[in-house]
């Protein structure tokens, strides 16, 4: 349903406007003044038996995640457990403490925490090397020793929110715990990152199914289902593609899993509760619960236990209640929620921020989820017949709210994670009425990972209740102040939005949420209505008239106010924003981008536009030069001429449109020749800059082959420059011809590709790696010249971030780009298809193949599904495949060695580097020879402004194209100094001296 249309509102509003409604909806419900006097006992007591110096809140306060120490302590948590050689644990330890200062005396938290750890390491990790004695400080114990006491350190960490390492340890932990508290409800959750492969999908499958089985075998078959365990399940583990783009593979693959999990659940009594992920996903996941819903309301209408957590942070939280409400009342069934505030607040902003979306889909102020997660308490507990509410807080005054608005009838749970909250839950379980249910994570240190950072965020968050209850600081009226007085003192957002994220002077380019149905239909329209139009090829015998022009129209233009050429570019901005959605449908069919390809691109033509527009104002301003008196010099810059503008076929947008603003923007006029393959988008931007008021001499488009027109544009002796982004050898081509003409020497600015490579160490995250390298080396099936060519991997993480990597890419579809499926659309053209073909024979025979060839299949198409091969050494790769073909390398030892190997390849473009070794990547970007370098992500899509972009060596000439030095190149500069003593005296010097005699000095000779 949710591909077609929306059950929901858009997740993009005012969050004034919805915060309003909030509190509407909360209205006479609630007097918080009571709730606050009912937590206040509570929060007096955990005060006066605070945590040990080991629980993450003491920890978190002694070293907040804002001090150097408390990001050190997470980043260490995220990482050392996962790194298997110890080389690469010892380099992370020392870079991560080596920046904070955790030192200062024997009684530092390090060393508190170390030999609290050792300590315990002894009783809880009986196989560990504890040290023998007790830990001091770096010096004392050694890298090694440090290490270890961190790693165990790490492990105690876990072991707080980890109830067992499987799930029979946790069944044993729980009855243990159970002897204390005898009503106590868990819910079971199987640690581990999202699945990437199948194969990954296929394992958590049947670790939820043991899990079930075993939870089973402690339940009640008959009776309440509240009073059993349960499980909490992840889709995004079940499916390597749970996203709403592949909506149809999702429907008819991950749907039958998760059935199977429901049954086992149903036929056990057990809730099964369905965990909140990403806002993108939320309407996908109602579609998942409805088909679910529809099949227990079939097969096992009995069952009470089935269910989804709701996350208040979203600004559509009030509409999903009602929803799910209307799910579970269409199929006569009840459902457990369970009421969250939500646990990826951080990504969801910077999502929204990338995107360059109208709204934030979250609330952006703390007080104001608290006061939606009201407003959604009250919606689930008026719903009986629908929903049995689980709500889930740690936060004393939001229990007490809701004991408040529940009153002593109602029926629902309190919920917790395993480790938090527990000392206002031991307050508050002294009410013998008050259910509970513990999240209770199960799994293996290595994969706690995530989960503790998500942890360690919650509870270092500033905000957060849990980290405030643990500071004394916080008086009890600021701890428990009303969210409600809070809200109606200030509604509006906490964050800048997307579209002011560059401050006043300039406008973010706004985009699109394609999972949005009501986003992605003016393309889908535009897509049904826009022809790529005609055009005529350009005749190269008139190349010498079309110059002629463009130099007869440069005056005018060149003395057209800095502001005026400004404006005209703006105006195409805003222009090109109205029109996105046919440029993008001009995209979609000229170039065969993808939807997603096609906004980014689109956007990226807005930036140039508006950041060309500022820079040329702020450069091109006269700059005043100190000097003597009786004369001024000023520094000027001015246009140079006409100009070669010279673009490729990946881009046709976007690197056209920068190219040409920024020859316009500095008062040049321009000869704009598009790639052969792509004239039609060229003429619709072209069309745009003269509705926009560019003179239509000052821009003219030249359509036709690069050997006779682009030569013929480039051997005009009144060409001023030449600006290119293509191949290396054709940039040759262009340089040779220029340097053959006599008259003038011109400048050129070429862009060409690169052999990008990544560099990946064992302190990397699999999973992060294989995120980045299916954006970087297939997105735009790798015709970017940004993409990621070569991959270099430790030796000691290779086997199974290849495997990630292999399984991921088969997951990937190649296929029709105007279907919102598709990953890769097909490259450019027939010679472009040959060519990779020719390429991939050549491997296939010297190195390993590590995925299935393409066939046939795409062949009318020119579809070539994701290729990947692993090669014996860096110094194989000898030349850029243009498309997803991707080459692995293994390395081990130093990996500076590697970065000085990927620069002895002689291109400069991109470089990737994967670790959480800062210090590592400081050195690394260092040593490299290349323009642009991106840690812990992918390599591609560099921000107009944010990464100016551009290379060296093989790679091209600079100035970085989107950065604040690329227009100076096309400037001619001129110093203006004028004797302005020339009439026979300085007046303005005795002007200025009239009454007072100068200060110093003898002043005779002026007399005289
Ligand atoms: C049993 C259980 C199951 C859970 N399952 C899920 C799940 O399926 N999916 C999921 O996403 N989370 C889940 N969580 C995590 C949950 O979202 C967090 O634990 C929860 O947000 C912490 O809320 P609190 O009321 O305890 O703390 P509080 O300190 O009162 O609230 C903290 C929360 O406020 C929000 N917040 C913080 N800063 C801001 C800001 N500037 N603007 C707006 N909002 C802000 C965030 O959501 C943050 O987590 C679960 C938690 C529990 C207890």
């Amino acid at each position: 349903m949710s591909f077609l249309s929306s059950r929901l509102p858009t997740p993009y509003r005012p969050e004034a406007e919805v915060l309003s409604q909030r509190l509407a909806a909360l209205s006479g419900a609630l007097d918080w003044a009571l709730a606050a006097q009912a937590a206040e006992p509570w929060v007096r007591a955990v005060r006066r038996h605070p945590p040990p110096f080991w629980a993450m809140e003491s920890l978190l306060k002694e070293y907040p995640i804002s001090s150097a120490e408390g990001l050190a302590l997470m980043r260490l948590a995220e990482a050392l457990l996962r790194v298997p050689d110890a080389e690469t644990a010892v380099a992370l330890t020392a870079d991560q403490l080596g920046r904070a200062d955790f030192e200062g005396g024997s009684d530092s938290a390090l060393a508190r925490l170390s030999a609290g750890a050792i300590a315990l390491s002894k009783k809880f990790l009986p196989q560990a090397e504890a040290g023998a004695a007790p830990p001091g400080l770096l010096a004392r114990l050694g890298a090694r020793g440090v290490v270890a006491a961190t790693l165990r350190a790490v492990q105690l960490l876990g072991r707080q929110f980890v109830l067992g390492q499987t799930i029979g340890d946790a069944l044993d932990e729980a009855r243990a715990a159970r002897r204390q508290t005898p009503g106590l409800r868990l819910s079971y959750d199987m640690l581990g990152e999202g699945a990437r492969t199948e194969a990954d999908a296929l394992r958590y499958l049947a670790s939820y199914t043991a899990a079930i089985q075993a939870i089973a075998r402690e339940a009640q078959a008959q009776g309440p289902v509240e009073q059993n365990d349960g499980i909490s399940i992840k889709l995004s583990a079940l499916h390597p593609r749970y996203e709403d783009a592949q909506h149809a593979r999702v429907m008819a693959e991950l749907v039958p899993r998760v059935w199977t999990l429901c049954e086992l659940a149903a036929r056990a009594n057990l809730n099964l509760t369905i965990d909140a992920e990403e806002v993108d996903r939320l309407e996908l996941s109602l579609d998942v619960l409805e088909a679910l819903a529809a099949r227990v309301a079939r097969e096992h209408p009995r069952w009470q236990g089935f269910g989804l957590a709701l996350q208040a942070y979203q600004t559509r939280a009030l509409e999903l209640v009602h929803q799910v409400a209307a799910i579970a009342r269409r199929h006569r069934l009840r459902f457990m929620c369970r009421l969250v505030k939500g646990a990826y607040w951080d990504a969801e902003i910077k999502r929204a921020q990338e995107l360059g979306l109208p709204h934030y889909p979250v609330f952006t102020r703390k007080h104001h989820t608290d006061v939606s997660y009201l407003a959604c308490a009250r919606a689930l507990l008026e719903a009986p017949d629908a929903i049995y509410p689980q709500f889930a807080t740690h936060n004393a005054g939001t229990i007490a709210a809701i004991l408040q608005m529940a009153g002593p009838q109602a029926a629902f749970e309190l919920q917790r994670l395993h480790g938090m909250g527990e000392g206002v839950y031991r307050e508050l379980l002294q009410d013998p009425r008050i259910r509970c249910r513990v999240y209770a994570p199960v799994g293996r240190h290595r994969d706690l990972l995530a989960y503790l950072v998500r942890r360690l965020l919650e509870n270092g968050a500033n905000s957060s209740f849990v980290h405030q209850l643990a500071d004394a600081s916080v008086g009890l009226a600021e701890l428990l102040a009303s969210p409600l007085a809070q809200a109606g003192a200030c509604r509006g957002s906490g964050l800048p939005l997307p579209a002011a994220l560059y401050g006043p002077g300039r406008e973010n380019s706004a985009g699109l949420d394609l999972t949005v149905p009501g986003m992605r239909a003016p393309l889908l329209a535009a897509h049904a209505r826009t022809a790529v139009p005609a055009v005529a090829p350009f005749d190269a015998a008139h190349t010498e008239a079309a110059v002629a022009r463009a130099v007869a129209a440069w005056p005018a233009w060149r003395q057209t106010p800095v502001a005026q050429r400004a404006a005209s570019l703006r105006r195409a901005a805003d222009e090109l924003q109205a029109q996105l959605p046919r440029f993008c449908a001009l995209l979609v069919k000229e170039a065969f981008k993808t939807w997603g390809d096609a906004v980014a691109e689109v956007r990226e033509a807005i930036d140039f536009l508006r950041y060309y527009a500022n820079e040329a104002e702020r450069i091109m301003r006269p700059q005043a030069l100190p000097g003597v008196t009786g004369e001024t010099n000023a520094l000027r810059l001015g246009g140079r001429g006409a100009w070669a503008c010279i673009s490729p076929w990946n881009f046709p947008l976007a690197i056209f449109t920068g190219q040409v603003a920024a020859a316009l923007a500095t008062g040049n006029t321009v000869l704009a020749k598009p790639a052969e393959q792509t004239p039609g988008v060229a003429l619709e931007a072209v069309a745009l800059l003269h509705a926009a008021g560019v003179p239509a001499d000052a821009l003219q488009l030249l359509h036709g082959p690069g050997e006779t027109v682009g030569a013929a544009l480039v051997a005009q002796p009144e060409i001023a420059g030449v600006v290119f982004t293509g191949s290396t050898q054709v940039a040759r081509v262009i340089q040779r011809a220029l340097a053959a003409k006599d008259g003038p020497i011109v400048p050129l600015i070429a862009e060409t590709g690169g052999i990008n490579a990544m560099l990946v160490d064992s302190s990397a995250l699999p999973e992060q790696v294989a995120d980045a390298v299916m954006q970087s080396a297939f997105r735009s099936a790798g015709q970017r010249c940004s993409a990621l060519r070569l991959l270099c991997v430790h030796e000691g993480i290779a086997d199974g971030v290849i495997e990630m990597i292999r399984g991921a890419a088969r997951e990937l579809v190649a296929g029709d780009p105007a279907d919102l499926a598709t990953d890769l659309g097909p490259v450019i053209d027939r010679a472009a298809f040959d060519g990779i073909q020719a390429h991939l024979r050549r491997l296939e025979a010297e190195a390993k193949p590590l995925l299935a060839q393409s066939g046939k299949a795409g062949e009318a198409m020119n579809l070539i599904a994701p290729q990947a091969f692993e090669v014996a050494a860096i110094e194989q790769v000898r030349q850029e495949i243009f498309g997803p073909v991707l080459q692995i390398v293994r390395w081990q030892g130093d990996p500076l060695a590697v970065i000085h190997r990927i620069n002895q390849l002689g291109y400069g473009l991109t470089l990737g580097i994967q670790t959480r070794i800062d210090s590592r990547a400081q050195a690394l970007a260092a040593a490299a020879r290349v323009g642009n370098v991106y840690v812990n992500r992918n390599t591609i899509g560099a921000v107009v402004g944010v990464q100016p972009f551009g290379g060296e060596g093989l790679s091209g000439t600079g100035p970085k194209a989107g950065g604040p030095h690329y227009l100076y190149r096309f400037c001619a500069e001129q110093t203006l100094t004028i004797n302005t003593a020339a009439a026979g005296g300085n007046a303005a010097l005795l002007a200025a001296m009239g009454a007072a005699p100068p200060a110093t000095g003898d002043t005779s000779r002026h007399e005289a």
